[in-house]
């Protein structure tokens, strides 16, 4: 099953790039205020981030990959669990993961992506350091 996780590869190739979340955490695409939809280069960052499910902080980087064995009802228990201890309504667990897993499904794993807003673009990846 392809997943989204938090990255810091490529984490710089913006001026106002952040990474706040453990390095490989399950990571969600989460509603921005409005400084955020306006523009994803606002303060806040919200628009231009993906949330840490286990840190509950923000990233501007996420990973494509593979996670063998964990399943559908892994991930929206997951979900169910981070959104309830956020404040988001867990009941739209469902949904999220759903969403979550057919955005995955259009990556190739090792994708590295940034978010602005409701875009998603992908980044470079440099082949190896030096
Ligand atoms: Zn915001």
């Amino acid at each position: 099953m392809k997943l989204l996780v938090a990255t810091s590869k490529t984490q710089g190739a913006r001026e106002n790039d952040f990474n706040h979340c453990i390095e490989g955490e399950l990571i969600w695409i989460a509603p921005c205020c409005e400084d955020g939809e306006e523009s994803p280069d606002s303060e806040c960052g919200c628009g231009r981030s993906f949330a840490g499910l286990n840190s509950h902080h923000g990233t501007t980087t996420a990973l494509v990959v593979e996670l063998p064995g964990f399943t559908c009802s892994d991930y929206t228990e997951a979900l169910r669990s981070s959104m309830a201890a956020q404040g988001w309504p867990p009941d739209a667990a469902d949904e999220v993961a759903a969403g979550l897993l057919s955005f995955a499904f259009g990556w190739e794993v090792g994708t590295v992506l940034e978010r602005r807003y409701d875009l998603f673009i992908e980044r470079l990846v440099p082949a190896s350091p030096g």
